[in-house]
């Protein structure tokens, strides 16, 4: 143990403590009428030894700490009924009300009539970035009578230990709660060792250390720092934002005691946090341990992306040890870290990385190379990095099961990433393709290197096609233009829009409108999903239970606007 550790912590159990209950007597809440600090429902035990308090509250809680806001006490006292029913180890964020000291009677009761729930009371002042206006001193008069009441863990910032005397300290915890600091950087990911060695002098049973991920390397720095410090500290470390949606998935493994979340979507108390259902359902982070496979879909947005919902399904479904995360970023060569350091085992790649990510793989397939995009990366066997294109087999399948593609004749409007892969694609089967594109030289060179034809826009509406290929995001929400054709130019069999979201574009409605047959873009999305799917894990893609879970969130989407 580290100089200056001086709290001797009982060595905590790998699995939170899920597996060994303390033996001893098991402390209760006193009963709501009780006085004094024995009410305190930790009890004196408790009070008496750090050791035993970490490891008794370690072995009552799960990995997942939901966090219960509200504007008045009845409102957060009802919030914490519900959340309760699911969640049994919950924080009381008291700074969420005007006045905090008010929820305290019947905090206590309810903490009394609710003996499996473990409470952290948190009264985190504003400008440590919390919502309470007070001073340091109404702060602690709040968090110890949440001690008295019956609460577990009291969560006070470093600075406001800093600011603490010894005897304001000895006050706070002569309840025999147990103690976390905390400390939040909402601006980097930085310093993260020499603020636990700040918290360590303090003994507090828990460290809680929150920083903000502004690139996903600063997740590799989370984890790499909750690895290294684990055995020092009962240690709690996430990153926040929207780029630290890894630590708050992958930390625990890494040694983070347990993670935060909110109570519902929409309900956060940190940025990026997740509600504890979809960390539980969609990631599955009770299963997460050392030897669950990474993956996931790298690019700029992914924001919305619903790869994480189908691959990540399927990965259940399949019985697959793996999760697959959003991977949100600009650069490349962060993505290169975060691969490497995690290690990902597979990458749905996306915007704008298709073309530059060619040149950092072992090897990619045939048609990628020619295509010059890569949508698909797994790590082999031998710990390298392949390409393939799943966006080709995407177009081309749903087309084949429809009509013959040798000789057919084929429009495709656009000729960027997906333009490429469907005109390439098709003319390796043999139809005879035209290419159309907003900036004309981009369709020409396409035009030449795939050997299809070019159109210029005024020959469409003369012309007549076997399908309609729409490439570009046009029909997409928000694109303007609301559809890339007018209703006199879509003299075609079929139309088959790789928009998918929504389902039912401008031109999918327009075909429809004049009875065409339509292939939808969640089609392709679910196709190249699978494909994907299949490449990483060797086993085949639900693919049905991947279009419903799909078109399902679609279809939710759109009833909420
Ligand atoms: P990209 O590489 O950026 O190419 C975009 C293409 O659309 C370019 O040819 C561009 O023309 C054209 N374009 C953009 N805005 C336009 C506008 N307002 N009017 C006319 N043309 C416009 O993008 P991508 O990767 O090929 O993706 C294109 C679309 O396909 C996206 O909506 C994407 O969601 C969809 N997609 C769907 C799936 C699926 O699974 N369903 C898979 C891949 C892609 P310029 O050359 O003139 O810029």
């Amino acid at each position: 143990m580290k100089a200056g550790t001086a709290v001797p912590r009982t060595a905590p159990p790998r699995d939170g403590g899920k597996s060994e209950a303390v033996k001893g007597p098991t402390p209760r809440p006193a009963s709501p009428g009780q006085q004094g600090s024995s009410a305190s429902g930790n009890g004196s035990a408790i009070a008496e030894n750090p050791a035993f308090t970490a490891h008794y509250i370690r072995s009552r809680i799960g990995k997942i700490c939901v966090a219960i806001t509200g504007s008045t006490p009845a409102d957060m006292l009802e919030n914490a009924e519900r959340i309760v029913r699911e969640n049994h180890f919950v924080e009381f964020r008291l700074d969420y009300l005007p006045n905090a000291a008010a929820i305290l009677p019947k905090l206590k009761q309810f903490l009394y009539e609710r003996g499996e729930v473990t409470a952290i009371a948190t009264c985190r002042r504003a400008s440590t970035g919390g919502k309470f206006k007070g001073t340091i001193g109404a702060e602690l008069d709040i968090l110890e009578k949440a001690a008295a009441a019956g609460v577990h863990l009291i969560d006070i910032e470093l600075q406001t230990a800093e600011h603490m005397k010894p005897a304001q300290m000895k006050k706070l915890r002569s309840h025999g709660a147990a103690l976390i600091i905390s400390w939040h950087d909402f601006e980097s990911t930085k310093n993260l060792d020499a603020i636990l060695d700040r918290i360590l002098p303090f003994q507090p049973e828990f460290v809680k250390i929150v920083s903000t991920a502004k690139t996903l390397s600063d997740n590799v720095a989370m984890m790499r720092f909750l690895d290294r410090r684990r055995d020092e500290a009962n240690l709690i470390g996430i990153s926040m934002g929207e780029q630290g949606i890894i630590s708050r998935v992958l930390g625990l493994r890494a040694g983070s005691v347990f993670t935060f979340a909110s109570a519902l979507p929409g309900e956060e108390t940190g940025a990026g946090q997740i509600d504890a259902r979809t960390l539980r359902e969609t990631w599955r982070i009770d299963q997460i341990d050392q030897s669950t496979r990474v993956y996931g879909v790298a690019g700029n947005p992914v924001r919305h992306s619903l790869s994480p919902l189908i691959h990540n399904m399927a990965f259940r479904r399949e019985t697959v040890n793996a999760v697959f995360l959003p991977l949100q970023t600009s650069r490349l060569n962060d993505l290169l870290t975060l691969t490497r350091e995690v290690p990902l085992h597979g990458i749905a790649i996306t915007m704008p990385f298709k073309t530059e990510i060619l040149k950092h793989l072992e090897r990619t397939d045939a048609l990628s190379q020619k295509i010059g995009a890569c949508n698909t990366v797994v790590r082999a066997q031998d710990g390298k990095l392949y390409g393939f294109n799943t966006d080709v087999a995407a177009v081309i399948r749903p087309l084949e099961r429809r009509l013959p593609l040798r000789g057919a004749k084929i429009l495709v409007l656009g000729a960027g990433g997906a333009g490429r892969a469907a005109v390439f694609g098709l003319v390796e089967k043999g139809a005879e393709v035209f290419v159309w594109n907003r900036t004309a030289e981009t369709a020409k060179k396409l035009a030449r290197q795939a050997k299809a034809k070019t159109i210029r826009r005024e020959q469409i509406a003369k012309s007549n096609f076997d399908v309609i290929i729409n490439t570009t995001p046009v029909g997409m929400k928000g694109v303007k233009p609301a559809s890339i054709l007018e209703p006199n130019e879509l003299n075609t069999r079929l139309v088959f829009d790789l928009v998918y979201n929504p389902i039912d574009t401008p031109l999918i409605r327009m075909a429809r409108e004049k009875g065409l047959p339509v292939i939808t873009g969640v089609e392709m999305f679910v196709h190249q999903g699978a494909r994907q799917f299949e490449i990483w894990s060797g086993k085949p893609a639900p693919e049905e239970e991947m279009l419903r879970v799909v078109v399902h969130a679609l279809r939710q989407e759109s009833a909420r606007q």
